[in-house]
């Protein structure tokens, strides 16, 4: 038995789901004549009360072709300095739409409204690269499945709206947040021009992200889409696993929450850890002690056959899935009560 905490992208297609798989409708995307890519876009506009939404094969790709929707060549966008898109996505923000970032030092990376106002360049200043963009994560990844406060978020949204930003969200874990904070789609779809959703990561699917936004701006998505490489095929197979997993493994997220939140309690116990993030979702970020070496506890791990990941800096970082059941929670809360060095 292994136990592959690494990541919620390391998970299996569940029976049911490859039921889905098998028994989808298709046709040529390219064409959009696949009934169930169709589908799983209106379902998912309707969700977040969105205009359109359209699959692509990756959220980084997702979050690209926002990005290369929302700006111009030579502009700047805000964001966290932990976030995904400038630190995940191989310096896509410049290659694809020759774009800057301007990164915030945000708390557990989220960023306030308060701050995005100070750094917007301004626009009558021609030295400076024009802001035009806020991206936002939420969850964040970096930040240990951190939840932003809503209200902040419309706060952030007020500051766009005066100062004619665009404001996009990664919401490869927006899943995470919404059955956390028990919020609704619909009340994002408000706020944001854009939003990226992965289906690949909690949701449990083999691949797939959904871009939503509003009209004038999904209008240019299929094109750009396209340019990045991004047209499909037959894809309903994996718009039919994307379904099957809004319908069967929404809620159940809940139970990812709650393993995760005790293997923080039994870590802050440890006279091995130096410190626990706060864990809000299903990423557990923790610290060791002076005394332990990360690739030692690691490497002592991975002996039980139990997989982590590291994310620089002294950060370990363990994200509770669909496939990490409760033999493995009992199993892996017991190697860390009894770990010594
Ligand atoms: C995983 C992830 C993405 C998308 O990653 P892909 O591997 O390209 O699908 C985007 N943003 C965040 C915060 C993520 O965790």
């Amino acid at each position: 038995m292994i136990i592959d905490l690494r990541s919620d992208t390391v998970t299996q297609p569940t029976t049911g789901m490859l039921q889905a798989i098998l028994n989808a409708k298709v046709g040529d995307d390219v064409y959009k004549e696949d009934p169930s890519a169709n589908k799983l876009e209106q379902k998912l506009a309707e969700m977040f009360s969105m205009d359109a939404a359209l699959f692509f094969p990756t959220g980084s790709m997702a979050n690209q072709a926002a990005i290369k929707m929302l700006t111009q060549p030579g502009e700047q966008l805000i964001t966290d300095k932990w976030a995904h898109v400038y630190n995940y996505e191989g310096g896509g923000v410049s290659f694809n739409s020759g774009v800057s970032c301007k990164l915030l030092d945000g708390n557990r990376g989220m960023i306030t409204a308060k701050q995005v106002e100070e750094n917007i360049n301004p626009p009558d200043f021609y030295h400076s690269p024009l802001t035009s963009l806020v991206c936002l994560e939420n969850t964040t990844n970096k930040g240990g499945g951190a939840c932003y406060d809503f209200s902040e978020i419309e706060k952030i949204r007020t500051v766009c709206n005066s100062h004619g930003l665009g404001l996009h969200l990664d919401g490869a874990r927006i899943w995470n947040a919404l059955v956390a904070k028990k919020e609704d789609p619909k009340t994002y779809g408000k706020v944001f021009d854009t939003i990226s959703v992965c289906l690949s990561k909690g949701l449990g699917t083999p691949l797939g992200s959904v871009l939503l936004g509003k009209k004038d701006i999904m209008k240019k998505a299929m094109r750009v889409r396209k340019v990045l490489g991004g047209g499909m095929r037959q894809i309903g197979f994996m718009a039919a696993a994307g379904i099957y997993a809004l319908d069967n493994h929404l809620e159940r997220l809940a139970e990812d929450h709650k393993k995760a939140a005790e293997i923080a309690e039994t870590l802050s116990q440890q006279s091995y850890i130096k410190m626990v993030e706060p864990t809000e979702t299903n990423i557990v970020i923790f610290y060791l002690s002076q005394a332990v070496s990360e690739e030692k506890f690691m490497d002592d791990l991975l002996q039980k056959n139990i997989r982590i990941s590291s994310m620089g800096q002294g950060k370990l970082r363990i994200v509770t899935h669909l496939d990490y059941t409760n033999q493995m929670h009992e199993t892996f809360l017991g190697v860390l009560k009894n770990y010594s060095k």
